[in-house]
């Protein structure tokens, strides 16, 4: 299997870095991937790759049917960029001012595309079918898998496979578990009135501001007090607006808070929103104010199951990648809307210089960099690996 992708990745040659490059250079925001759209249609039309009807915005789901019975599998890439300046001194940095890769996602699509020409080509190697599915908009709520859901991609995939770049960890190395991965979260607003006046005479006012202020204490405490001291959650209020800078005899009639909750269990983030609701309501009733609440749920936990870790795993000893050890953590990613569906498997693959002589930057920085010339036809070879083992697994 080794020698069989290696030829293929060769075969692909540098036009991976030639196209992660283009797209770095056009990126484009969250459900306004037009042109990344345009893109990849284009790419899979002349590939000779149909495309389910039906999909929704700017994702896009090509298809290839073996001639052998097989498993469907899924293999996914997110393809929209954030609003960020992008800071790099380099020959494709982004041309469009204010919006730029920074999170790794034009990678994603050149890594995906490039499976897709590659199994157009070698059809022989194909057993069920395999969708290759683009997904618009990862960054920002409500995603673009939830939709791809609701489209109905999941009744026809049986398992689905994705990786994501990772700028902190070096060329040669992986982290993919099983289990949850990254967090459900969660956002509330909270619009509390009272009665404005003048500050000699609150008797004849309300202030909003007192149950606002208890507000962040008791939300603060959820965690502490109501949720299990092994569960991992964290809420935090990161916002208050009211009065005035500087008005000093003025009370406010007027609070707006929020904040955050962040979960790795899907169950308890409900319980933690509707907690969150609950002191709401139940402490401007204390102080006679009113307060509106509106409740946002986030991207669900990720979970990767074990079978498709497993896969995962076994194609990363493969390649002699070393596997990181690392915890869950509180980010989010949407992947986690495919993987309540079906067995689904999600890697962090490392894309830093292993010279250090471009310094490892976090996502979403403006000096965000992957070393794509080594990288990418690592990725590929990657992904491809995992295809083959899978369609081996699940025979
Ligand atoms: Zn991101
Ligand atoms: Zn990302």
């Amino acid at each position: 299997m080794n020698e069989t992708v290696k030829k293929l990745v060769q075969e692909y040659g540098s036009e991976i870095v030639e196209n992660r490059r283009y797209l770095h250079a056009h990126p484009e925001l969250s459900f306004h991937e037009t042109e990344t759209t345009r893109w990849i249609r284009n790419r899979l039309k002349k590939a000779g790759i149909p495309m389910l009807e039906g999909i929704s915005g700017n994702s896009t789901v090509g298809y290839l049917k073996g001639s052998k019975p097989g498993p469907a599998i899924g293999l996914r890439a997110d393809i929209d960029a954030l609003g960020l300046v992008e800071e790099n001194d380099l020959p494709y940095k982004s041309i469009f001012p204010g919006v730029m890769h920074g999170c790794g996602h034009d990678a994603h699509t050149a890594i995906l595309m490039a499976a897709a020409e590659l199994l157009a080509r070698h059809q022989e190697l194909i057993e069920g079918t395999v969708y290759f599915v683009f997904e618009q908009a990862e960054e920002f709520l409500p995603g673009g898998a939830i939709q791809l859901v609701k489209d109905g991609i999941m009744d026809k995939i049986d398992y689905m496979f994705a990786i994501h770049v990772n700028a902190l960890s070096p060329i040669g190395t992986i982290d993919v578990h099983e289990g949850v991965r990254f967090a459900a979260v969660g956002t509330f607003d909270f619009k509390i009135t009272g009665k404005g006046g003048h500050g000699g005479f609150p008797h004849d006012a309300n202030n909003p501001l007192i149950p606002a202020g208890e507000l962040i204490s008791a939300i603060h405490l959820i965690p502490a007090l109501k949720c299990d001291p092994l569960a991992n959650c964290t809420v935090s209020v990161t916002y208050l607006h009211c009065g005035i800078e500087g008005v000093a005899n003025v009370i406010p009639a007027n609070v707006s808070m929020g904040g955050c909750v962040r979960v790795l269990d899907t169950n308890l983030r409900t319980f933690i929103m509707e907690e969150i609701e609950r002191l709401g309501k139940t402490i401007c009733a204390a102080h006679q104010c009113d307060i509106s609440v509106s409740l946002v749920y986030g991207y669900p936990a990720c979970v990767v199951h074990p079978i498709c870790a497993a896969v995962m795993q076994e194609a990363a000893r493969d390649m002699e990648l070393e596997i990181l050890d690392v915890p869950p953590s509180l980010g989010a990613e949407d992947f986690a809307y495919f993987s309540q569906e079906k067995p689904s498997g999600i890697g962090w693959f490392g894309m830093a210089d292993p010279t250090k002589q471009h310094d490892p930057t976090p996502h979403h920085n403006p000096c965000f960099y992957l070393e794509d010339e080594n990288g990418l036809p690592r990725a590929l070879e990657y992904v491809l690996t995992v295809y083959l083992k899978a369609l081996a697994a699940y025979k």
